[in-house]
């Protein structure tokens, strides 16, 4: 006999201690999903098990590293029980000019970005095809646009667009696949930029026109929970201001 618990939709969320992933916890959380959290910050991803209160569960892990995802998939597996949406959204945005004074910061961006969002989904496929799953990939207005002093973060994201229309096609109908392409969401995404002058530009930008976590989360949760017969592929979403 099926338990409530046994019914109840799972969603798997990477970077979910900040910004968008913190807040599409929350929001799928109201819609009825139990959600496993994955972030490097514990402390974060624990605290808000703990404001969720719904079974969901922490799980410390860096989406470079495929061997703590596959431990993330086995917990998640035993604990869970299932995966109805995997949100692909651990992101890092080290803009500044193009030389080699960054050459650890395109690393970085390709190995979370993008290698990370193609192994967290390799290793959870199993678990998301089993039964029917959707398949979110965060992606940005910079997966569209290309700009000077944006080069490699857009390699990233016009990189995961060509990468989630091939999954779409090869994927359905078994899970759907749907890309977010926000423009500016006041996150601490801008925290990390090492490039002073580019920091303080793209900063300033964030204080004139950002919109908030909660509302790209709230696409999500809408976008998810459309009858399996729609699909909303890809849903690009800037703050009504942003040029
Ligand atoms: P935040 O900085 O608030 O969140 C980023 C999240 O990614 C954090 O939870 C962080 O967790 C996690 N993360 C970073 N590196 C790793 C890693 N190696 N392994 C696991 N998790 C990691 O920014 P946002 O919420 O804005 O960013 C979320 C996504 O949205 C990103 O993909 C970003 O590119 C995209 N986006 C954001 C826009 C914006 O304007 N804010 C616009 C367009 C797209 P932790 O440090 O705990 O590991």
């Amino acid at each position: 006999m099926p338990t409530s618990q046994d019914t109840q939709q799972v969603a798997v969320i990477t970077g979910a201690s900040s910004g968008i992933g913190a807040s599409t916890a929350r929001a799928l959380a109201a819609a009825g999903y139990r959600v496993a959290l994955i972030a490097r910050r514990a402390d974060r991803i624990q605290a808000l098990v703990e404001e969720l209160d719904n079974g969901s569960i922490a799980i410390t892990a860096d989406v470079t590293d495929r061997e703590a995802l596959v431990a993330a998939a086995e917990r998640v597996r035993s604990e869970l029980g299932r995966v109805d949406v995997l949100l692909n959204n651990a992101g890092v945005m080290l803009l500044g000019p193009f030389d080699a004074e960054r050459k650890d910061d395109y690393k970085q961006m390709l190995d979370v970005n993008l290698l990370g969002a193609i192994t967290t989904t390799e290793v959870f496929l199993p678990l998301l095809r089993d039964g029917g799953g959707d398949l979110v990939n965060l992606s940005s207005v910079a997966g569209r646009t290309a700009r000077p002093g944006n080069s490699v973060y857009a390699a990233t994201k016009w990189g995961m667009n060509g990468w989630s229309e091939a999954l779409r096609q090869e994927l359905q109908p078994d899970v759907r696949v749907i890309v977010v392409e926000p423009g500016a969401v006041a996150t601490e995404l801008t925290d990390h930029i090492t490039h002073a002058e580019t920091k303080r530009g793209a900063e300033k930008m964030y204080e004139q026109m950002a919109i908030t976590p909660e509302d790209i989360a709230e696409i999500i949760a809408f976008a998810v929970t459309r009858p399996k017969s729609v699909s909303l592929n890809e849903i690009l979403v800037r703050p009504t201001v942003q040029p």
